[in-house]
């Protein structure tokens, strides 16, 4: 029997050469400079926010060397998947605008994008390093491995499939393993290792500098019992076919290099240059650790959709994460679109990139302050009405309302930063819609005495109350009716003798606040009572 044959008996049903792989997706036809990059998601649940972190700067990289970035989705684990797990990926980052040169979606000259569906493409490749002798059968169980990690453990030796561990089931002869497959006994195939660890290899990575690590010796699984490969040979195999230049990845990663060092090597290719990017973290307790799906809601990408958290901010957010500069670029260039700045792997952080919840908040806002009162009313209806139905609804039916009172204070050089979220949008707004303006809750402040506050209001509004005052007037009438009910008209002078006085100006406009919005801060009362008009005033002093 041929090595060709054996084979095929070992990775049966393969229809292509790795020549005919390696033909087929041709060398691109890019710059020299160019970046190449990816990122390479597993539908394992909703997307972890440092998936969008690795997209983000990917598609920086593309973009600024003209290059291409890709999303490829790894399943190759399916014990791990989920279901609807690539469309979960697809969905959530198409809200974060990433805009992949080539993905499931979009297709593309290097694809499938989907590694299950690239099965085949890695069966012709594990077929040739079988053909070679740089690859090999292993039948070991579960417990036979165990019982390998005890005795391992036992003489302080180092764990895994290595050397005199492997090398009982390296020397299984053709007819020894056919023998096997005959009894059909279920099995991996297994790197056959050619590294020696007391040898060192240095990898210049982009981000963390020069790393020397140890050569890889371990006889690693390529492929697995169900005919796809495990994540080490899928992305030697990929990021050669698929002509990447850059791997950017998670951290988590980097001990890993040595093994896919080794398997370029075994394919013979040059191995793509490595950038492995710090992981997001948290601080708790005094102490940093991983940002996790499982025990932080911010880690997921949807909670910040559920909270609607603008995506730009979120975006602009997480571009001062990676790049130490973007924040002060960001103020010399402030009408500058994100995509104009310049990333640079020297300004990552090595370490760890830490998660600051209030920072984002404070962009958000300041995000949310500079956009359009009628913008601000539109991706607000479009949160509500996914999140919240009733609001949704009221926002339509008042729709003049709820822009008037977005517009005020904002639109100007100093404009009011109220909202970090859509889902903030409806506290502050509500009070302005009739019909859910009644059986109230008022939060009344210095003068919470029921009859004073009654004498205020039918005084002021009976009085002084003018619709057509201009804010200046309107101002002074305020001042005429404290100076008439025995409060001060002025701050100053109510300092200066407190006792004097039933309260002051301030106590007095809080009353009117209070009464025809329930809260004690509101944007500027004027333009409220501008909004809420005649009509409606008196109706709101009537429910007192
Ligand atoms: N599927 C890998 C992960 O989810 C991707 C790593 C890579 O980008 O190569 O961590």
């Amino acid at each position: 029997m041929t090595r060709e044959e054996y084979a095929s008996i070992l990775v049966p049903n393969i229809t292509h050469t790795r020549k005919y792989y390696e033909e087929l997706y041709k060398k691109r036809d890019l710059k020299e400079d160019a970046m190449v990059v990816r990122i390479g998601p597993s539908p394992t649940g909703s997307v972890h926010i440092g998936t969008l972190y690795q997209a983000i700067v990917a598609k920086r990289f593309a973009s600024q060397t003209n290059g291409v970035c890709f999303l490829r989705i790894e399943d190759t684990d399916q014990k791990r998947e989920v279901e609807d797990g690539v469309n979960l990926i697809l969905n959530s980052l198409a809200k974060y605008d990433i805009g992949f040169d080539e993905s499931p979606l979009e297709g593309g000259e290097y694809g499938p994008y989907i590694q299950s569906e690239r099965k085949e493409i890695y069966g012709a490749f594990v077929k040739d390093l079988i053909e070679k002798d740089l690859a090999y059968p292993s039948f070991i169980t579960e417990e036979e491995k165990k019982s390998i990690t005890e005795a391992q453990t036992k003489s302080k030796g180092r764990i895994g499939y290595f050397g005199p561990w492997a090398a009982k089931e390296r020397a299984l002869s053709i007819e020894e393993v056919l023998n096997k497959i005959k009894d059909g006994i279920p099995y991996v195939i297994r790197l056959k290792s050619n590294g020696d660890f007391e040898n060192k290899i240095v990898v210049e990575d982009c981000i963390k500098g020069r790393v020397e690590f140890p050569e890889n010796d371990m006889d690693i699984v390529i492929l697995k019992r169900d005919g796809l490969p495990t994540y080490h040979f899928a992305h030697a195999v990929d990021d050669f076919l698929m002509h990447t230049t850059h791997v950017t990845r998670g951290d988590e990663w980097l001990s890993s290099v040595p093994i896919h060092i080794e398997l370029f090597k075994t394919l013979g290719y040059e191995p793509p240059k490595y950038a492995h990017l710090a992981t997001i973290q948290k601080e708790e307790d005094g102490h940093r650790r991983k940002i996790s799906k499982r025990k932080d809601p911010e880690a997921n990408v949807l909670y910040y959709s559920e909270k609607g958290i603008p995506v730009d901010a979120v975006k602009i957010y997480l571009m001062t994460l990676a790049n130490s500069n973007f924040e002060e670029w960001m103020i010399e260039n402030p009408n500058s679109k994100l995509e104009e700045f310049t990333m640079e792997f020297k300004k990552m952080s090595t370490s760890g990139a830490l998660f600051d919840m209030e920072k984002l908040l404070n962009i958000a806002r300041n995000y949310l302050s500079k956009i359009s009162a009628k913008e601000m009313y539109e991706e607000t209806l479009l949160w509500a009405e996914k999140y919240d139905k009733e609001f949704a609804d009221m926002l339509k039916e008042e729709k003049e309302i709820a822009i008037a009172t977005l517009n005020i204070e904002r639109e100007s050089q100093k404009p009011r930063k109220d909202f970090a979220m859509y889902s903030e949008v409806k506290n502050g707004v509500w009070y302005m819609f009739k019909e859910w303006f009644t059986n109230n809750e008022y939060e009344w402040q210095k003068i919470n005495d029921l009859e004073n506050i009654k004498e205020i209001l039918n005084t002021y509004f009976k009085e002084y109350y003018d619709e057509t005052d201009t804010e200046e007037e309107w101002f002074n009438k305020v001042k005429l009716c404290c100076d008439k009910l025995g409060y001060a008209s002025n701050m100053k002078e109510y300092k200066q003798n407190p006792d004097a006085y039933k309260g002051n100006v301030a106590d007095v406009s809080t009353v009117i606040r209070v009464a025809l919005t329930t809260k004690s801060k509101t944007p500027n009362l004027y333009d409220i009572m501008k909004i809420l008009g005649k009509e409606e005033i008196k109706r709101r002093i009537e429910l007192i």
